[in-house]
């Protein structure tokens, strides 16, 4: 019952052992990118989920962020907002900080870009501990937009990211580990 296109998809991405540091399992989506069809089926799949649920825009995270967002937000018809590492936007902007293993990193959004009673997708390739997409929605809330769900191409589900979105909905296509 899973749809048929998963499994390209799946096969597609290359799993890096101990990059970008030992004991991480690096989810390469370049290969994916290199595999027209399976670049296709992933973009349709979103597309196909979100085309008439009144999505206004989509909100990429940088970096891979941008890679899928903007063509799922060309074809349902929403605008586009990359979120950025800090001192990328040249506008006002709002920021979030997130804690990492050793740190911290912080999104940023353009003041401005999204309105109260935007309705939010919120685009990455992948949630590992969920800091990232946990900051993405803090900073659409902020700025007055509904997040209606997030969406990633893969979920490491060992690290129980999902528990960190405060009840946001997660989809995805594909698990890993
Ligand atoms: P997190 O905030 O822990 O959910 O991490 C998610 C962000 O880090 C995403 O933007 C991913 O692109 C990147 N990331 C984390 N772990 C991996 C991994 N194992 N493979 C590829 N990218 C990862």
């Amino acid at each position: 019952e899973q749809d048929p296109r998963i499994e390209g998809i799946a096969s597609s991405i290359r799993v890096v052992p101990n990059f970008p540091k030992p004991g991480i399992m690096f989810q390469d989506i370049t290969t994916l990118l290199l595999d027209p069809k399976a670049f296709k089926n992933t973009v349709d799949l979103f597309v196909e989920r979100y085309t008439g649920k009144d999505i206004t825009v989509v909100a990429g995270i940088e970096a891979r962020g941008f890679i899928f967002g903007p063509p799922i937000a060309l074809a349902i018809g929403a605008k586009f907002i990359p979120l950025r590492k800090p001192r990328k936007l040249p506008g006002e902007v709002i920021s979030e900080e997130y804690v990492l293993e050793y740190g911290t990193d912080c999104l940023q959004m353009h003041i401005g870009a999204v309105q109260p009673g935007d309705r939010a997708l919120v685009v990455d390739d992948l949630i590992a501990t969920g800091g990232t997409l946990c900051a993405a929605i803090k900073l659409l809330e902020r700025a007055g937009a509904e997040v209606v769900e997030c969406a990633c191409v893969i979920e490491l589900p060992e690290l129980k990211g999902r528990e960190r979105l405060n009840g946001k909905p997660l989809y995805i296509l594909v698990e890993s580990r």
